[in-house]
């Protein structure tokens, strides 16, 4: 059986470990610092500790997602967790011995390696599948999916070959740099996400964008960990008054950061209560800014993707997605700090153990309503989409602004469908929920308790 994985981030490269018998064709760009695993500095979280149990991460997480969780995906993420963070172990992976609380969790079970977590854990993972004789690696992008009548049977790449497959899965990883401001390294356009969409696969919750609230004003910009808040940083505005608490969770956080810039002025991140030793990303910046460093919110986390059941398959026949690129559903409307490197692990593991089995069933998605998104020809004009994108689908949406947005974006190709997509979809929510802000509907609404399916048509 030969299977393709595009991704080298934890997602991907999770996938092709956990590939038994298969031969496999991992396709990734050659550059490792292109994934957003390799960025990420708190940790996964796991529930390992006696006193702690799945079940409590699993309360922590659907209160976080705001009880609108896939309550299923979100029940096989919690309880998976332990078992490969101790394979993880088992391996040979060292994490520091003390776990890490972070916001939202009741219990400490994030484990880490200091603020570099990511890009040891990628380094780890890497070198572990150049050990294994069944992967074969292309640095290369997968730019179409080949396919049989219904059925997904290969991959295009960039450079014109094509790939034939038993099985693909999609790790591409998400879309939070299709805006002007991201935490995330510029490739993470949601690549996978649109070729799989263009060849038919279900998007959904594609609204569903988390802004990280401490974000330098530095080019480009640099995330301040959330451990930092809970070390002492304050943020306050020009003459050091409290703007809001810095504990509370980080969409409302966001929020009072985006409007107190909007309406009165700078806002900063006060170090000067906090030992800078554990912290050398903070400790540079010091040394650059002081002990204030201006700052404000920038996408950080795509919720949405292509729309998977609990095993990682898609609506197409012979593919599955995972990670960043997915949505399970697990994290709801607002994921929960260090579950994300955690989901991307529990689904690869249970991708390669579906790929290997004979599959007859594929999922049938039902949506509280489905969109169809035309994607447009011609160049594909990444600095016109970030900037439409900042300007109308940021941390606070209106519909005068996405309605500009929409128009703006119209007949646009490539990725610019997939921005096109997120902000249709932010318009027809027309409630508040989670991480998606509706200044015109700040409230949640029954109405929209449900899920929006959105499919791409390439008019190329
Ligand atoms: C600054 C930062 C800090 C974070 N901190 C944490 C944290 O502490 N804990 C946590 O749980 N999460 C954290 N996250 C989120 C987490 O890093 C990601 O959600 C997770 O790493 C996603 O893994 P992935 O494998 O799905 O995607 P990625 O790691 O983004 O990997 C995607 C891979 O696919 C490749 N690719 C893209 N398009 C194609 C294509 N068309 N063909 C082939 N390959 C393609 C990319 O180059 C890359 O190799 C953080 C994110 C950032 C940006």
């Amino acid at each position: 059986m030969r299977v393709v994985v595009a991704g080298g981030g934890i997602g991907g490269l999770w996938v092709a470990l956990s590939l038994k018998k298969a031969k496999v064709v991992l396709v990734s760009p050659k550059e490792m610092d292109m994934a957003n695993t390799f960025w990420a500095q708190g940790g996964i979280a796991a529930a390992l500790d006696p006193h702690d149990s799945p079940l409590l991460h699993y309360e922590d997480s659907v209160k976080a997602g705001g009880y609108f969780n896939d309550k299923k995906a979100t029940m096989v993420m919690v309880h998976y967790g332990p078992m490969l963070v101790n394979k993880l172990v088992q391996m040979g992976f060292r994490f520091k011995d003390t776990p890490h609380l972070e916001g939202g969790h009741s219990f400490p079970r994030v484990w880490n390696v200091g603020d570099e977590t990511g890009r040891r854990l990628l380094e780890f993972l890497d070198e572990r599948v150049r050990q294994r004789g069944n992967v074969e690696r292309i640095h290369s992008h997968v730019v179409g999916l080949l396919k049989e009548g219904e059925r997904v049977v290969g991959v295009g790449l960039e450079d014109g070959r094509e790939v034939e497959a038993d099985a693909v899965v999609l790790a591409t990883g998400g879309y939070a740099a299709l805006w002007k401001r991201t935490t995330n390294p510029p490739s993470t356009v949601g690549r996978g996400i649109t070729v799989a969409a263009e060849a038919g696969a279900y998007l959904t919750d594609l609204e569903f964008v988390q802004f990280h609230p401490t974000v330098a004003l530095t080019d480009p910009p640099v995330l301040l960990t959330e451990a930092l808040r809970g070390a002492g940083a304050r943020i306050v505005d020009g003459e050091g008054k409290d703007v809001v608490n810095p504990l509370l969770p980080r969409d409302v956080v966001a929020r009072a950061i985006y409007r107190f810039r909007r309406e009165h002025g700078e806002v900063f991140l006060d170090l000067s209560g906090v030992d800078l030793e554990g912290f050398p990303m903070a400790k540079g910046l010091a040394e650059t800014f002081g002990l204030r460093v201006p700052i404000s919110p920038a996408a950080h986390y795509s919720l949405g993707g292509v729309r998977t059941d609990v095993w990682g398959r898609t609506n197409l026949k012979g593919l599955w997605a995972l990670g960043e690129c997915a949505c399970t559903g697990a994290h709801g409307a607002n994921r929960l700090a260090s579950n994300s490197l955690l989901e991307a692990m529990v689904f690869g593991y249970r991708v390669a153990l579906d790929v290997e089995n004979d599959i007859s069933e594929w999922p049938e998605f039902r949506f509280l309503q489905e969109i169809e998104v035309v994607v447009g020809k011609g160049e594909e004009d990444l600095r016109l989409i970030r900037e439409v994108m900042e300007r109308c689908a940021g941390v606070e949406r209106d519909e005068e602004g996405l309605m500009e947005g929409a128009s703006r974006l119209e007949g646009v190709s490539g990725v610019g469908g997939l921005a096109r997509a997120v902000i249709m979809a932010a318009l027809w929510r027309r409630e508040s929920r989670g991480v998606h802000y509706r200044r015109d509907y700040p409230y949640p609404s029954d109405s929209f308790r449900g899920h929006l399916g959105v499919r791409l048509r390439s008019i190329r």
